[in-house]
């Protein structure tokens, strides 16, 4: 089995409820969507046997129990099963990030992603499938529409639902009047948003 692998790579975990912790990306080509906002370059570098990607993840985090983050592009259009079997059997701990198109390996997973996008079903969907959910909001609001968005997380009540900007790769920032829009959501119902900023490109991480 081999993998389409953009990137395999050690750095700093930007977004969500892991931010600031570090981790191994493994970063796989292809998606099955095809964003406006997309900021991700998911072109093939080359195709990696499961040994290659082991080889690359020890190298660059060789403890056990450490977080590997399987990304994209979107990774589930892959057969995961074959990969995550290898990690875990080394002690790693597994994150992945999807737009939540496909759930079926989900459940391999130590922590689930969803950062959902058009046009994903949110009919397969049980409330326990992701540990968190991320809303991209331009400058118009949210990208998925308010009352879409309010159904599907009222259906996940134990996940964590954060807000993040879009950003704008035309000018290496967030889009503008994004956060804006964020502030005033979270003023509005407290309890139930966070802003996920993605501290990895505020700091030029990679
Ligand atoms: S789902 Fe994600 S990776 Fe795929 S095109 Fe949209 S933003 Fe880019």
């Amino acid at each position: 089995m081999s993998y389409p692998v953009v990137e395999v790579f050690r750095s700093i975990q930007g977004e969500g409820a892991h931010t600031g912790m570090g981790v191994v990306f493994v970063r796989l080509a292809h998606c099955n969507y095809s964003c406006k906002f997309c900021d991700t370059d998911y072109t093939a570098q080359g195709y990696w046997s499961v040994n290659e990607i082991l080889e690359a993840v020890k190298s660059l985090s060789p403890k056990r129990g450490s977080w590997i983050v399987v990304t994209g592009g979107e990774p589930t259009i892959h057969r995961l099963t074959p990969l995550v079997d290898q990690l875990k059997a080394r002690g790693y701990q597994l994150q992945i990030e999807t737009n939540g198109s496909n759930v079926h390996e989900l459940r391999l997973f130590d922590w689930v992603t969803c950062s959902p996008k058009k046009p994903m079903s949110l009919d397969e969907w049980d409330s326990d499938t992701a540990q968190e959910f991320k809303f991209l909001v331009g400058s118009d609001g949210l990208v998925l529409g308010e009352c879409e968005v309010e159904g599907f997380i009222a259906s996940c009540p134990l996940a964590r639902c954060y807000l993040q900007p879009v950003w704008d790769m035309s000018t290496g920032a967030m889009e503008k009047g994004a956060l804006g829009k964020i502030m005033e959501m979270i003023e509005r119902e407290p309890g139930k948003w966070q802003l996920s900023v993605q501290m990895h490109k505020l700091l030029k991480l990679r």
